[in-house]
This record gives structure tokens, C-alpha cells and sequence, in this order.
């Protein structure tokens, strides 16, 4: 088994389509959730402060 060109063609089955509500390559198709925004899970967008970029705050 090698990790080159000739492996990527075992890549066949998918686990991720493309999400209903955010767009992304993020839902599960076994799970039924999103990955990216937790479609099928919550009714609320998935989001985490560590996720979203916020400026650079000086620490000293
Ligand atoms: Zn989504």
C-alpha cells in the first residue's frame, strides 16, 4: 500500500455531500449531521470562538 498517486484512486466511497444549509462538504451521509454546522444535530449553526477569526488583541 502506498501513499502516492496509485492510492488515491481507492477513494471511492464518500462519507461527506455537500450540506443543505451551510453549503460545505460536511454532512455525513451514515451520520445525517454536519460536520461544519451541525445540520441534524442542533438547530443552531455549529460555532465556536475557536473556530471564527478575531483580531489580534496585545497580551503585554
Ligand atoms: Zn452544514
Amino acid at each position: 500500500m502506498s501513499k502516492g498517486t496509485p492510492s488515491m484512486g481507492k477513494r471511492s466511497g464518500k462519507t461527506h455531500i455537500a450540506c443543505r444549509r451551510c453549503g460545505s462538504i460536511s454532512f455525513h451521509l451514515r451520520h445525517r449531521t454536519c460536520s461544519a454546522c451541525g445540520f441534524g444535530k442542533s438547530t443552531r449553526i455549529r460555532n465556536y470562538k475557536w473556530v471564527t477569526k478575531r483580531p489580534k488583541i496585545p497580551t503585554h
